[in-house]
């Protein structure tokens, strides 16, 4: 605390990431990184925009990301004004937060009804999301999700400034059908409220919404290179909705920082797009890995809870959650521990290679 911070600088309570431990030795598998390389077309992408010379530096990048929204929307069959590209897709979701969700009306305005509408998000979810509406000062309701973390969409048909959910949800890993999520889409458009659908994850194993982006003008889904395209040292996510959702985004972005995506970044995340083939064939192997490594972990005897990412959620039958971590750390194997009401005896594992999951399957098999 110091006295030069203002009340917002006072009032936030930040995200708190992952560990990045310096000991290179530990298996790591605590922020969902991806456990294959990036397609080898990144590095040529990158290499080649610094082969022209440090004149490519000496400029600054294109602020519209043109040829980086172009591979995206050559990618999903949508047009390049339907794309929005950012650093990352968490700057994004902090713009989303900015641009359509209602703040809470000052308590003096003579025109201030008295119970703003929140936005809604699930109650065990990413949780950047309360920080983001605390730190533009919007009002939100944390929905329970069911008993076994399922999502009902049907909660969030209930009148609010928007919603925002992540598909397959996180830390969960659980995913909806699309056809579990269109009436959720409809009662949000005949409300004129935007429904923001977090894909992080979705290249694991769950449908995508972008092919309704054309039939919801409500509708923005957002996506990271972080997790899909192993990437998430390059900071580039992006947005794919309605034009006029895009250009709130901008709005925003641009009454901030017009570069947030630096040159090297729009190349090699513009390279990674158009390689499909390679990223099917390594996001298959870590989908399969993730389905080998969850029946074993359920035949030990652990709950875990099914999975559509690259990462499972697991309880063990005898060990708080904190044990359970504690014990997989003294054993050179980290995970992620929310300490949360609900979650608290839960383990999130990434899914890491083949041979650094037998190790976890190994430890587990003594802890038990
Ligand atoms: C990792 C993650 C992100 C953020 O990804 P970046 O692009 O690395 O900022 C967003 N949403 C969810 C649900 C995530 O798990």
């Amino acid at each position: 605390m110091s006295v030069y911070w203002n009340r917002r600088a006072r009032g936030l309570s930040p995200y708190v990431p992952g560990e990045q431990p310096r000991d290179r030795k530990l298996i790591k598998l605590n922020t969902n990184e991806h456990p294959y390389p990036p397609s080898p077309k990144v590095a040529e992408a990158i290499t080649a925009v610094l082969a022209e010379g440090a004149e490519r530096l000496r400029r600054y990048p294109d602020p519209a990301c043109t040829e980086l929204r172009e591979a995206v929307a050559r990618r999903y069959g949508v047009g390049p004004e339907q794309v929005f590209a950012g650093n990352g897709s968490d700057e994004i979701l902090a713009f989303v937060f900015g641009a359509f969700f209602e703040g809470a009306p000052e308590p003096s305005a003579a025109s201030a009804k008295p119970d703003a509408e929140p936005v809604l998000f699930p109650d065990i979810t990413y949780s950047f999301y309360p920080v983001y509406a605390k730190l533009w000062d919007i009002p939100f309701c944390a929905v329970p999700l069911a008993e076994d973390f399922y999502l009902h969409a049907e909660d969030y048909c209930v009148p609010s400034c928007g919603v925002i959910l992540p598909n397959p949800n996180a830390p969960t890993g659980r995913a909806l059908a699309v056809r579990e999520l269109l009436p959720l889409l409809s009662y949000q458009l005949e409300n004129r409220r935007i429904v923001v659908i977090d894909e992080a994850y979705a290249a694991f194993g769950a449908e995508s919404l972008i092919p309704c982006v054309n039939e919801y003008p409500n509708l923005l889904t957002v996506h990271t290179l972080s997790k899909s395209a192993s990437l998430a040292g390059l900071r580039v996510g992006f947005a794919i909705g309605n034009e006029n959702l895009i250009e709130g985004l901008c709005r925003i972005r641009d009454s901030f920082n017009s570069y947030t995506v630096d040159r090297l970044a729009q190349a090699g995340a513009a390279a990674a797009l158009s390689d499909t083939a390679y990223y099917d064939g390594v996001n298959r192997q870590v989908a399969a890995t993730r389905d080998r490594v969850s029946a074993a972990l359920t035949g030990m005897g652990f709950i875990v809870i099914p999975s559509a990412a690259n990462f499972i959620f697991v309880r063990s039958p005898d060990m708080a959650g904190a044990d359970f971590f504690a014990r997989l750390r003294e054993r050179g194997i980290l995970v992620r521990h929310f300490n949360k009401p609900r979650i608290a005896d839960f383990l999130r594992i990434s899914i890491g290679t083949g041979g650094e999951m037998d190790a976890l399957l190994e430890e587990c098999k003594e802890l038990i």
